[in-house]
This record gives structure tokens, sequence and C-alpha cells, in this order.
């Protein structure tokens, strides 16, 4: 794979999804980290989104829930280089019905190279990073140079 270097906003794009039991430990890191990412934008899944806003009053973006498609909107919002970070506390304890798009979703989390927390100790690592409210320089696969070899 080819990649190139891009530069994210000073303001990120942010992803929330927890499952079910992980929502409390979501709800509390958000309301914890409340001042932190009010300048940024927020994306969630349906029902962590919904529960977000009711808990904290922020403004959420919020896509279907998980398990009928929000984790594979997730996922092209991805694809289409709209997120920058995603906090997704999926749970290790309990299968889920989603599971393949739980997998894809990390899947294209790891392609497209976007800094992912899946427990409390990575979010708060990634929140009080100096780099958390700069512009960052980061490796994506460069798509217009892949398309270029694979059609010549
Ligand atoms: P939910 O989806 O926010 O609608 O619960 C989360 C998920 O299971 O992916």
């Amino acid at each position: 794979m080819l990649f190139k270097k891009v530069t994210t906003s000073d303001v990120k794009t942010i992803a929330l999804v927890a499952h079910d039991n992980m929502k409390p430990a979501l709800m509390d890191w958000v309301v914890a980290h409340k001042d932190k990412l009010m300048p940024h934008k927020l994306y969630a899944t349906g029902t962590t989104g919904s529960v977000l806003e009711q808990k904290t009053g922020m403004t959420i973006n919020k896509l279907i829930s998980g398990p009928l498609g929000g984790d594979q909107q997730i996922g092209a919002l991805i694809t289409e280089q709209v997120i920058d970070v995603m906090i997704f506390f999926w749970d290790p304890l309990e299968a889920q019905p989603h599971d393949p798009d739980v997998k894809a979703l990390l899947r294209l989390a790891a392609v497209w190279n976007i800094p992912v927390a899946c427990n409390v100790a990575t979010a708060d690592l990634l929140i009080t990073s100096s780099l958390f409210d700069k512009p960052f320089d980061k490796n994506i696969p460069d798509y217009e140079r892949y398309l270029c070899e694979r059609t010549q």
C-alpha cells in the first residue's frame, strides 16, 4: 500500500461508540472531559449518542443504532476521512449480534490510521495528549496512487 501524509485539523471529529455494558464508562468519561471535548465535533451511534445528549446536554451528530448499521456508518465516515479519532468501548465480555460490523469498524480504523481508544485508560491518554487540540501529521492510504497502480 502507498501512503500519503495528511495533517489533521486542530478541531477534531470524534466518533463515540459504546456497547450497552460499556455505556456507563463512556458516559462518565465524556462527563469528566466535557470541557476538553466541547470544541470538537462529535459523532456517535444512535443509542450512545442519545444517552450522551441526555446526560451531558452536548450536541452529537447521531447515526443509526450500532446493531442496525451505525458501526458501518462510522466506518464509511472513516473512509471519507471525516473521523479523526474514535473512542470505541466495545464489550470484551459479551458477544454482540453485530460482531462482523464491530470487526469491520476496527479494521477500517486500522487501515486509515485512526487513533482508537477501546478502554478508559487509552481514552485518558489520548485526550490528555498535547496533540489532541493541535494539528498532527499522519499517513493514510494514498487512494489516487493506489487506483493508478491497479488500473495500469
Ligand atoms: P448504539 O450502538 O450506540 O446504538 O448502542 C453501539 C454499538 O453497539 O455499536
